[in-house]
């Protein structure tokens, strides 16, 4: 439940976070540990612990979530250079804070990614 996850402390303003986009359903802010030059997650304000637990009715609030990282690289100038995003669930995918979160990641070539290299 998010009101257990870091992340929904940070949306309840008890703990800092270098907070860089907020709307309604969505709030945006940088990853403690970067990944990339620009390393923001960005959170929808309802908990939902998985992409597992998503339902039907929760389509649109994925839409926002990615429109929220789309608007923040036009906004920041680097969306025709590209960036990439990333959602992780559970163990196999390496999912840490389990409130539903969408990484952005750019600012950088990022190369190829997998298991696999
Ligand atoms: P996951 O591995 O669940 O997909 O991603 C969780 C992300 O949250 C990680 O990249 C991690 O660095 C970041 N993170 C964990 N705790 C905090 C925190 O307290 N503040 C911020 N800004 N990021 C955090």
């Amino acid at each position: 439940m998010q009101d257990d996850t870091i992340f929904g402390k940070i949306i309840r303003r008890e703990i800092p976070a270098d907070i860089v986009f907020e709307d309604d359903d969505v709030i945006g802010f940088r990853d403690v540990a970067p990944q990339a030059p620009v390393h923001v997650l960005f959170v929808p304000k309802t908990p939902i612990a998985t992409l597992n637990d998503l339902t039907g009715a929760q389509a649109g609030l994925m839409g926002k979530l990615v429109l929220a990282a789309t608007h923040y690289a036009r906004r920041e100038g680097f969306a025709a250079d590209g960036y990439r995003i990333v959602m992780n669930c559970n163990r196999d995918g390496g999912q840490t804070v389990f409130q539903l979160h969408l990484h952005l990641l750019a600012g950088a070539p990022l190369g190829h990614f997998g298991a696999r290299g």
